[in-house]
């Protein structure tokens, strides 16, 4: 290989062991955060259906204690009807009438009594979710936390590297391989059947042959890439 074409690849190689190891730090503090919001999300959930349990919770206890006053009340008119202590027709309108709230009442109950029972379903099944979430989001957190102390270090050992090979560049190509880095496009391609691996551009065979030789450094036209022998 070309001395030049040398040095461009071992600077590539260099710059992207540092893109491998921050892109592998960055998707495992990515995952944290993700998994914090998922785990966020999963306690809102809770809290909303410990709130929707609790509202129905209340409505019955005020629907239970309605119905006893009416069973009492219905009673009492009851014992007036019974004894004959007081106006009997208007103790029988009275029976009659807290019979029929007694029924609607009764009714109501049982209809809190089943939205009670699908409330705490979802609760339990949202508190289930959660546990999984929290799960997710201690594995991630360990996950992140084995890789980076040794990231952390491979990449100082990475950034050395880098600044002990960037030197051998010469000074001629640094403005091509920074414009490519920066457009985050292939430094390096390869020729397959007289085409550019990147671009497909065809590759004029005299530009290839100079490139195996060493004579030459060239660049695809198309994608701006340096050939490979
Ligand atoms: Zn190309």
């Amino acid at each position: 290989m070309h001395a030049d074409l040398v040095a461009i690849s071992n600077l590539y190689a260099a710059d992207r062991a540092i893109d491998a190891l921050r892109g592998e730090h960055e998707a495992l503090s990515s995952a944290v955060r993700l998994a914090r919001e998922a785990a966020a999300g999963g306690e809102a959930t809770v809290k909303s259906g410990e709130s929707a349990v609790a509202t129905v919770t209340a409505t019955q206890r005020t629907t239970d204690r309605e119905l006893e006053d009416y069973v009492d009340k219905k009673k009492r008119a009851q014992t007036l009807i019974d004894t004959g202590a007081g106006d009997y027709a208007s103790a029988e309108r009275q029976v009659a009438q807290c019979a029929a709230i007694i029924d609607q009442l009764e009714t109501r109950s049982l209809e809190l009594m089943e939205t009670r029972d699908a409330a705490e379903k979802v609760l339990a099944s949202s508190r289930r979710e959660l546990v999984a979430r929290q799960a997710d989001l201690e594995l991630a957190r360990a996950k992140l936390s084995a890789r980076d102390a040794p990231i952390r270090s491979e990449l100082a050992a990475a950034l050395e590297h880098q600044r002990a090979v960037s030197p051998e560049l010469p000074p001629a190509y640094r403005q091509h391989y920074d414009d490519l880095r920066r457009r985050t496009r292939a430094v390096l391609v390869n020729v397959d059947d007289g085409c550019c691996s990147v671009c497909a551009m065809r590759i004029p065979p005299q530009k290839f042959v100079e490139t195996q030789k060493d004579r030459a450094v060239h660049v695809c036209v198309g994608c701006g890439g340096y050939i490979l022998p």
